[in-house]
């Protein structure tokens, strides 16, 4: 995984002018760490899980990403999500460099207590590499602002000292921002409102099937179909739920919540998950996990775009051969931003002691992406190359400048 991330960056690397020093720098993480986090489970028992936290290039700033807990992470994974994170605070103007954290766990099957167990060992263990001016740890996949006032509680504890900015998306009496929950669905319709504006598209006119219905999914979903988007699909793991003339979200988040299950719900007809990456619709939002378009089912893609809501969902191979059929593609370094921007404007917020209004976070949030989106778009036209490309020459650009500021000495 991490070798078809670095992949791209070779590419960029063929067609920009940056100095072999920085692309030698740019080609592994600057840190990684490995841990084992024990945790007494409720019935008495021990049981240790194994984590990391991964610092990519962190040049422009201190590291930023999320802790994400799932079955499935490795060092792989965390370190190809770090070099993302890098990708995109640069792509969107942060001063922060790349950050990622995960702990292997089905944290489904923990109770909360073990679960606040494991979030505040998963502190004990990286408290020497984190802070507000080193790394900023924020919720990711299963985590969310419950698990963050955990951590944040204990990283005070350790340093004897309130804190608030080395954690961010937090709960919002221990300084969490308005609007940071909703973010990455606010930040991802935005990208999408700008390139259908350069399209001249309506949002009316407009039909999206999502793959997902977590926290970016669902607020994306919401905000969209306000927008006037027709959402005709969404998935979770057991399912999906379809309905041509647009699903009504709140009434597909009443099924979720009650039954766990969206293909439940009554708002439309159920349809394998599979189904609903292969419905012939104008947009498809990939907002579950990464590698969800590969080789062997890109060719049943029929959406006419997609907006990557996750991170990495599709493969390079995918990537490819979707951009070979001129299908747009708005990259995950730019559609997915909005979380860490308002993660950004929660940090900025904690060090200046300062509350902004949700307006305010919306509107701040609205003007940056507007502002660094059009710019990717515009040079994609201008350059004819794709929006990835585009992406990431602005945010690699970014980041080579900064490493060669530094001087030559190392
Ligand atoms: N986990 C989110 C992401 O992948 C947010 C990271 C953050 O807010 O630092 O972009």
């Amino acid at each position: 995984m991490f070798e078809d991330a670095r992949s791209r960056l070779e590419d960029v690397f063929k067609v920009l002018d940056i100095h072999p020093d920085a692309q030698a720098r740019l080609m592994q993480p600057s840190l990684s760490l490995q841990v084992s986090i024990p945790v007494r489970m409720d019935d008495g028992s021990l049981k240790a899980f194994p984590a990391w936290r991964v610092h990519y290039d962190t040049s422009l700033g201190p590291a930023k990403g999320g802790v994400r807990f799932h079955p499935k992470v490795n060092q792989h994974e965390v370190t190809t999500l770090s070099f993302w994170m890098a990708v995109k605070c640069a792509v969107v103007g942060l001063p922060y460099g790349g950050g990622k954290g995960g702990v292997q766990v089905d944290a489904k099957a923990l109770s909360s207590l073990e679960r606040e167990r494991l979030a505040r060992g998963y502190i004990r263990a990286i408290a020497d590499i984190m802070g507000p001016d080193r790394d900023i740890p924020a919720p990711d996949v299963n985590t969310d602002a419950t698990v963050m006032g955990w951590m944040i509680d204990e990283y005070e504890q350790i340093v004897r000292a309130k804190v608030p900015a080395a954690i961010t998306g937090k709960p919002l009496p221990l300084g969490g921002s308005p609007g940071r929950v909703a973010a990455t669905g606010r930040g991802a319709l935005k990208v999408l409102d700008l390139w259908a504006e350069r399209e001249e598209r309506k949002a009316e006119e407009t039909t999206v099937a999502v793959q997902g219905f977590g926290n970016a999914a669902y607020h994306f979903a919401r905000l969209a179909s306000e927008r006037g988007y027709r959402i005709v699909a969404v998935s979770d793991s057991s399912g999906a739920c379809y309905n041509a003339d647009g699903l009504d979200i709140e009434a597909v988040k009443q099924a979720k919540s009650k039954s766990g299950k969206v293909a439940d719900s009554k708002a439309g007809k159920a349809m394998a998950g599979a189904e609903l990456l292969a419905l012939d619709v104008d947009v498809l939002a990939l907002a579950a996990l990464e590698n969800q378009i590969h080789c062997d089912n890109v060719n049943e893609v029929k959406a006419g775009a997609i907006l990557e809501i996750a991170n990495g969902p599709l493969t390079s191979d995918a990537d490819q051969s979707l951009a070979q059929r001129d299908v747009p593609i708005l990259p995950d370094v730019l559609a997915n931003t909005g979380g860490v921007i308002v993660s950004y404007f929660e940090w900025l917020q904690n060090r200046a002691g300062e509350r902004w209004s949700e307006a305010q976070v919306n509107d701040r949030l609205d003007a940056l992406l507007s502002e660094e989106a059009r710019r990717v778009l515009i040079r994609a036209e201008e350059e004819s190359i794709t929006y990835r490309h585009a992406a990431y020459r602005q945010g690699v650009e970014r980041i080579a400048d900064a490493i060669m500021a530094r001087g030559n000495c190392q």
